[in-house]
Formats: C-alpha cells, structure tokens, sequence
C-alpha cells in the first residue's frame, strides 16, 4: 500500500517545522509520497526520491497558491511532475513579494513591526497566521482565534485583498506543466464555482481530506467524475498541534488518475 499525503506546510509559509523536519515526521509516520505544499512560494529543495530516517520518500514539487474568484480567496494546490520550471518560479516570487507588502500594509496600520529581512528575500512567504502570532507577541491578542476574530480575518478589513484572480494562477501553474487542484472547497462552494473554475482549467479537487465523512468524500468524487477532474488528498498538516503526519494517508487507489499524471 502506498501512502500519500498532498498538502502539508512548512515554515516557509505558516507551518510550524522547518522542511527537512516535516520529511522526518512524514517518513516516522510511515508516507511515501508527499508534498510540502506551502502559502505561493516554492520548495527550496529538489524533488524526488529521498532516504529520510531509513525510508524511502518521494517528494513532490508543489505549492498551495491564493487566488480571487467572485470576490472570495480560493487556495489551488499546484504539482509538478518534475523541478519547478523557472517561469513558474518567478510568478511564485511576485507572489511572495506581493505578500510582503499586504503584511506591510496590515502590520503599518496595527503598528506591528515589518516584514523582516527573510520575508523581504523572499526565503519565506507570510500569512495572516503570521500577523496573528505578531499580535500575540505584542500583546494584542490572548490567541491565534482572537487575533483573527479582532484584528486579522477577512471581515476586520486590516489585511489588503490578494488581486491575483484564480484565473491567472491557474493559468500559470498550466503553462509551467502543473496539475492544479482546488484546495479544500466547501460543498456549497463546489455547487458554486467548481463549473467555473473547470472552464478556467482547474483540473482537480482536494476530496480527501482528515475532517470530510464518507457521505462528503462521495459528493466530491461524484462531483469530480462529473467534470472530468482527478481527485487529490491531504491533511493541510501545519505542525500547530501534536498531531503527526501519517496518522492521515491517501492510499494510491483512490488518487490512481493523479498519481498516473505524477509518474516520471
Ligand atoms: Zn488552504
Ligand atoms: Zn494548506
């Protein structure tokens, strides 16, 4: 059985671990397909077939890019068969510097400190996680839910739109050779735009996911036939909890369409 997770982070976005330390907890927890999949920015690291603590891991290049469709921020989780080409890498580097200056433009009006000198060379990509936790620090916020129920969510107005459409991400990602699939769509969501996204040429939806029952994994594997997309999985691992990775696995079965399209 092989054991897949598509959707993990690191801290080169909001992730907690370093990446070589997400691989060591994926190869102790048993995966052997995984894909650090962090906020628009790229992995530092070559893909392939690695020895992590004695296990054989694949690693898969990938990102989880943001998007606007219809006025809401969508995530598209992006692979690619092979390195990241160069001309995907640059879109992902203005993305990243895009980021620099929302969380410039927020932590100016909150009066938190600036992006420092590693967000600024574009070695990490920040969130709103990372303005929640400035918040913490300067005692602003009691907690992660607080700082973005008051000060950082969508609905508090502090931190600027993205203006990238999803659109231009999933067109992007395509002509780089990615596979782009929607990173977990709500199914009010999915009745909503999944129609629209396929015109745009979104490819595939995240259906396998820690929190969705089996009545849900059926709504999106139906929905997927439907529109002729692959289905993706993953646990969106942050390392904010105790919880490992690997407690969470695809198996290849129920991924077969996407792991053929990942083959070498
Ligand atoms: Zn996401
Ligand atoms: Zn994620």
């Amino acid at each position: 059985m092989i054991r897949y997770d598509l959707h993990l982070h690191s801290d080169r976005s909001d992730g907690e671990h370093p990446p070589d330390e997400v691989l060591r907890r994926c190869a102790r927890g048993g995966l052997d397909v995984v894909a650090i999949t962090d906020h628009d920015i790229v992995p530092a690291f070559e893909p392939g077939l690695r020895n992590v603590e004695g296990r054989d891991i694949r690693v898969i290049a990938a990102l989880e890019a943001s998007g606007v469709h219809d006025g809401a921020e969508l995530h598209f989780l992006i692979y690619f068969p092979g390195p990241v080409p160069s001309d995907f890498a640059l879109f992902s580097r203005r993305q990243v510097e895009a980021r620099v200056e929302r969380y410039d433009a927020a932590a100016g009006k909150l009066g938190l400190p600036l992006a420092d000198e590693s967000a600024r060379s574009g070695q990490r990509a920040l969130t709103r996680h990372h303005l929640a936790r400035a918040l913490i620090a300067a005692g602003r916020a009691k907690h992660i839910h607080d700082a973005f129920a008051r000060f950082v969510g969508t609905g508090c107005g502090n931190v600027p739109p993205f203006t990238v459409t999803a659109g231009e991400v999933i067109d992007a990602a395509r002509q780089s050779g990615g596979l782009v699939s929607w990173a977990h769509p709500g199914r009010d969501q999915v009745d909503r735009w999944l129609a629209q996204l396929v015109a745009l040429g979104l490819q595939g939806v995240e259906g396998i996911r820690p929190s969705l029952t089996s009545r849900d994994r059926r709504v999106y594997r139906d929905a997927a036939r439907r529109h002729g997309l692959f289905l993706t999985g993953g646990s969106d691992w942050h390392g904010w909890h105790d919880l490992d990775p690997g407690l969470f696995a695809v198996e290849r079965d129920s991924i077969a369409s996407f792991a053929d399209l990942l083959a070498d």
